[in-house]
């Protein structure tokens, strides 16, 4: 039995929490329903709005200085200044958001986090 990947390594290279090998996604952000390496169940994976607020947090701290110098440091047009800091934030956006998702997933997977049901309270 192979040791399990840390969940940053795992999570980071958009691969199964369980074993490191299987890729995590299917597409974009859908997961998989389950490790094509190892076969571990990802049917219950659900990272919630997590990595959309955290992308929402570091895309937003790095393109609003962004807009300031580009507009303002640089002079740049305001037109100008407004497209590219709206591209940079939607470019940020789609490359970032794969991992955190999958990142999230991995320390769900790790901790054994899940949904609280009825039967968890006596
Ligand atoms: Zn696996």
């Amino acid at each position: 039995m192979t040791a399990r990947p840390s969940a940053w390594a795992a999570g980071l290279k958009l691969r199964c929490p369980q074993c490191g090998k299987g890729e995590v996604f299917q597409g974009y952000l859908k997961f998989r329903d389950t490790c094509r390496a190892c076969g571990a169940d990802f049917k219950a994976a659900d990272a919630g709005d997590g990595p959309a607020v955290f992308v929402i947090l570091i895309v937003g701290a790095i393109v609003a200085p962004l807009l300031i110098v580009l507009q303002h440091g640089l002079d740049l047009p305001g037109w100008l200044a407004l497209t590219l800091t709206l591209l940079a934030a939607v470019v940020l956006s789609l490359a970032l958001l794969p991992p955190f998702k999958s990142v999230l997933f991995a320390f769900q997977w790790k901790h054994k986090a899940r949904e609280a049901t009825s039967d968890d309270i006596e």
